[in-house]
């Protein structure tokens, strides 16, 4: 599937870079070893954060014909745990320094890996024991947020074609140049990163990792960005609102940047109204999918008549190969992106995936509406709450609020009461700090949605905390009012 010039590099961090050839060295020796020491039918779980050696990890296991399970260094134990109980993974990788937490089977260091990736002796397995048509590619377990910790983590089982599907979408139909150097900031662990990973090794392009230590610290992320040289931009929404906190974030500093590519939760007017503005150049694109769908299945490029004639925006028109519906409000998918279920867990798959029409189907949990052939989304249905019998978007309280030119951004929960919601809780970073006022804001609100939809309290802080994946962690916030 990839056939880069061989010196060409793949990935590139400001203290090293690896080539198109180490990386198809080190993985065939890694395969041959795969093949010829675990059992053919598990995944292999791959463990660590975004070093080049776990990419070495997925291509010699995919290669080998085993599904990989990237699960990143940060993630807590119990969930690693709760992880491989359902994964029954024939062996763990781990990509980095950082070490599992606790007993797992049969454990790769990366030195041993390592020492297996130098045996270059040319070897490499015939293309037929590759990952190929049906067969799942990777399994991603699905983030938590609206499961939590107590249910069993869902596997999403994606195949070679779904993937590829996905990936040649990206390549064709975007006007991204082959040998271009994307951002690879989300972890491997969320789908997100899926948008990066593969659309760059298939045409030659420079993987740019940042990792979280960098993320974290504004001054060191401030500092690196620029020196990227990053062609094309793939994060959540939430990253760039951080990014734009620095004034020099603009197409000055960063003049090759011609295409941010967003998924994974909603594009909020504001943060694409500031790019486009910071960066005329580049082209902002809002995608929308869950993994169940591998990555992403809309796409829609945020243009000025867009940002005039929409207060919130569309997610735009499905993928070719994918057909959108909407039953009963909810957004169903339907195609060739619908992944084959959840791995090990036939109760779950039922429940969501299913044939519409002779094809593969998925039920997102996501209201949404199409006009004029565009999609749009319109909350988690899991978001409507009941509040003194009315009911109520969550998010689009938060759109309201996130409007208004005294907020910067804002997460609105329930405070429950048993299972009855008694009162909305907004967390609101403000735009300035020193002007912050509950009750003139909960006036300003008052102006533009119902009574009954302005939030009881309001809780100003520096910033909304956001969840491993780099989304507005609301389940955090739902514990912190609710505890
Ligand atoms: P995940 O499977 O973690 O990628 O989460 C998928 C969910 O994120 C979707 O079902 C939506 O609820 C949300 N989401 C993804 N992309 C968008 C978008 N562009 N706008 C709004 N919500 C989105």
């Amino acid at each position: 599937m990839m056939n880069s010039k061989e010196g060409a590099i793949c990935y590139r961090t400001p203290e090293e870079t690896h080539t198109y050839a180490e990386l198809y060295a080190a993985s065939d020796a890694l395969s041959v070893w795969i093949d010829e020491n675990l059992p053919a039918d598990g995944p292999v779980i791959v463990y660590g954060g975004l070093e080049f050696r776990m990419i070495v990890c997925f291509l010699a296991c995919v290669k080998a014909g085993r599904p990989y399970i990237p699960i990143d260094r940060h993630t807590p134990p119990e969930r690693v745990r709760a992880i491989a109980e359902v994964a029954r993974h024939t062996a763990v990788l781990e990509g980095g320094a950082a070490r599992l937490p606790g007993e797992f089977g049969r454990v790769l260091a990366a030195g041993e890996i390592d020492g297996i990736c130098a045996r270059r002796d040319g070897a490499s397995l015939p293309a037929s024991k590759a990952v190929s048509g049906s067969d799942t590619f990777y399994i991603i377990f699905t983030s938590g947020t609206t499961g939590g910790l107590k249910k069993a983590p869902k596997g999403v089982m994606v195949s070679y074609d779904n993937l590829m599907s996905f990936t040649n979408w990206i390549l064709r139909d975007f006007g991204i140049p082959s040998g271009s150097v994307w951002l690879a900031q989300a972890p491997f662990s969320f789908d997100l990163s899926v948008m990066n990973l593969w659309p760059a090794l298939m045409s030659g392009g420079t993987l740019a990792p940042l990792e979280r230590e960098v993320t974290d610290d504004f001054t060191a992320l401030f500092r690196v960005l620029p020196g990227l040289g990053l062609r094309v931009w793939v994060s959540t929404p939430s990253f760039a609102d951080i990014c734009l906190m620095d004034p020099s974030f603009s197409g000055e500093t960063q003049p090759d940047l011609s295409h941010f590519l967003f998924c994974g939760e909603e594009l909020l007017h504001s943060t694409a109204a500031k790019l486009t503005e910071r960066f005329p150049n580049a082209a902002v694109h809002n995608l929308y999918g869950p993994t169940e769908a591998t990555v992403a299945v809309t796409d829609v490029p945020i243009t000025a008549g867009i940002l005039a004639s929409h207060d919130r925006l569309p997610v735009g028109a499905a993928k070719p190969g994918t057909d959108i519906v909407i039953i009963d409000d909810e957004i169903i998918i339907c195609g060739d992106s619908v992944a084959k279920g959840y791995l090990n867990n036939a109760e779950a798959t039922e429940a969501a995936f299913f044939t519409y029409q002779g094809k593969p189907a998925y039920r997102t949990g996501d209201a949404g509406v199409i006009e004029d052939g565009m999609l749009y989304f319109k909350g988690r249905l899991d978001f409507q709450i009941k509040l003194h019998g009315y009911r109520i978007e969550l998010e689009d309280v938060e759109h309201y609020l996130c409007r208004l030119p005294s907020v910067n951004a804002a997460a609105v929960v329930p405070k429950y009461d048993g299972y009855k919601v008694k009162s909305l809780t907004a967390f609101v970073v403000p735009a300035d700090p020193e002007s912050a006022d509950r009750k003139a804001l909960k006036q300003e609100l008052r102006e533009t949605v119902m009574e009954y939809m302005v939030p009881h309290s309001i809780i100003f802080v520096e910033r909304l905390p956001l969840s491993q994946n780099g989304k507005v962690n609301r389940r955090a916030l739902i514990d912190e009012v609710n505890a």
